[in-house]
């Protein structure tokens, strides 16, 4: 059996650990045995799933610590943020048991017109394709609402960091786990007994598997890239925990988040005092190395490609004329894994690749604007449109500059994790996708209504409607 290994990437000799790469064979058997648990699944009340549900949740809690390390040496994160993602995929797990009964109740009319009934049917077996970057939330995300709801799911995580989710995936009811790359990816998607795809992860694996599960007319739901502006107002006044804020928002999991903070727009006329203070900022906050030692709040990025092209693209902003400022403080031995120097870039135009372009990646654009109008045109161009944020001392201002902002979700006065809510709906806009994860929204995605209707003008053999007539 072909075996996937994953390397530290602070430590690029250790193996953290190795899974079985699934082949085609692999997917359709895992595929049929969730086919086959999903209609006993769906037939339990909902409140016996949920009960299951909170029991997996606090065998998970149970094993948190353990497998924050894990996901921590898989992936390079700071063992803080691995822990707080574990902590956020359980209280979200809570968050679907405590609301989903409620949400996804059928809607029940017995009046003078008939009788109807709007149940909230699961869609059947789901595939979840997730990226590396945050696996464990962002496949919750899915498996959660999509359980709740009656549906069995084949999870196919990234080959960049499996174990960690592979060990939540098993501790939850009606989860199979498909280990590869695309092939399993394609295998998975294109598979006739899907009913759903959800997908999390970059442009171009989404369209394929967009126009893939499209071809077999299975509804899908997108979370793609994003390039999110932030917007400082002229009136912006931020503290020197809110400029730390701002750094970690760009600097977060090395910049690998898709809601970091990845352009700068702040006035030309606040420009040096707003560099002076970010400095600053990063200077006190942004230590950068192993994720398992203390104090570290940034680790290594991903793979060696991924560093390659996030310096690629520094080194062509200081080829275009663009300034790079490193950020932050070294913290041990850098030459032992994928470690990136994170860095502010200054001096650029909009049409400069690290403007233009998702970096994904710990460098960001610093961009002075004249004009607020200005400011807003240059925030919404491009074909990108998942997060967004304004910064303005009048949170009455800022409320209403966000409508104008083409995202799906705009932050006031914070960017990133700090100002996510388990109740709002998030999603993107443009290209950066389509559908919707968290708050009542992120529930619904994995039912469609089905309806009993008996019409009162037939009940009881009444003297109904001719055949020919529409109801009043
Ligand atoms: P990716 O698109 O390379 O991979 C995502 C998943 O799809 C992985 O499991 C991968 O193995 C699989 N895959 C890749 N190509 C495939 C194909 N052709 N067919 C089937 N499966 C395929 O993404 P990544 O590099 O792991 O993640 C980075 C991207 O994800 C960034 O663009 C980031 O912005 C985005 N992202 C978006 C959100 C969101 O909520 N919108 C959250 C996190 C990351």
């Amino acid at each position: 059996m072909e075996l996937i290994s994953r390397e530290n990437p602070a430590r690029i000799t250790e193996i953290v650990g190795r899974v079985p790469a699934t082949g085609a064979d692999g997917v359709d058997a895992a595929v049929r045995r969730a086919g086959r648990a999903q209609r006993e699944w769906a037939a339990r009340p909902i409140g016996d799933r949920i009960a299951v549900l909170r029991q997996a949740g606090e065998t998970v809690t149970g094993r948190a610590g353990e497998l924050a390390g894990l996901l921590a040496r898989e992936s390079g994160k700071p063992l803080a943020d691995c822990r707080g993602e574990i902590s956020f995929a359980l209280t979200y797990l809570r968050w679907v048991c405590d609301h989903a009964p409620r949400v996804l109740a059928p809607a029940e009319i017995d009046d003078a017109a008939g009788r109807l009934v709007v149940r909230r049917a699961p869609y059947g077996v789901v595939a979840c394709l997730t990226p590396w970057n945050a696996p464990v939330i962002l496949a919750m995300v899915k498996l959660a609402p999509a359980l709740a709801a009656g549906n069995t799911v084949v999870l196919k995580p990234s080959p960049l960091a499996p174990l960690a989710v592979g060990e939540v995936a098993a501790a939850l009811p009606g989860v199979e786990v498909v280990h590869g790359g695309a092939p399993a990816g394609r295998a998975l998607v294109t598979h006739p007994l899907i009913r759903k795809v959800a997908f999390t992860g970059g442009d171009r694996a989404g369209r394929e598997i967009a126009a893939a599960a499209g071809a077999m007319l299975t509804p899908s739901v997108m979370e793609l890239g994003g390039n999110d502006p932030a917007l400082f107002l002229p009136d912006f006044a931020l503290t020197d925990d809110d400029y730390e804020r701002l750094v970690m928002a760009s600097f977060a999991t090395s910049g690998q988040v898709c809601m970091a903070a990845k352009r700068l727009y702040v006035p030309r006329a606040r420009l040096a005092e707003f560099t002076e203070a970010y400095r600053a900022a990063a200077e006190r906050v942004l230590v950068v190395g192993d994720p398992l030692a203390a104090g570290v709040t940034m680790g290594p990025v991903i793979s060696a490609p991924a560093a390659d092209r996030v310096r690629g693209l520094v080194a062509g902003s200081v080829a275009r004329g663009g300034t790079a400022v490193p950020l932050g403080r070294a913290h041990g031995d850098l030459e032992s894994g994928y470690f990136v120097t994170p860095t502010l870039v200054t001096g650029l135009d909009d049409d400069a690749p690290l403007v233009a372009e998702e970096q994904f990646g710990p460098a960001v654009p610093l961009l002075p604007y004249d004009t607020e109008e200005e400011a807003l045109a240059r925030a919404n161009a491009g074909e990108l449109g998942l997060a967004a944020s304004v910064w303005s001392a009048d949170e009455d201002r800022a409320f209403a500059l966000a409508t104008r902002l083409e995202a799906g979700f705009v932050f006031v006065n914070t960017h990133n994790r700090t100002g996510m809510s388990l109740r709002a709906p998030f999603g993107g806009v443009k290209r950066s996708g389509y559908g919707r994860e968290y708050g009542e929204e992120g529930l619904l995605e994995y039912v469609q209504s089905a309806v009993a209707h008996a019409p009162a003008a037939f009940r009881g053999g009444g003297d109904g409607m001719p055949a020919t007539a529409y109801p009043a």
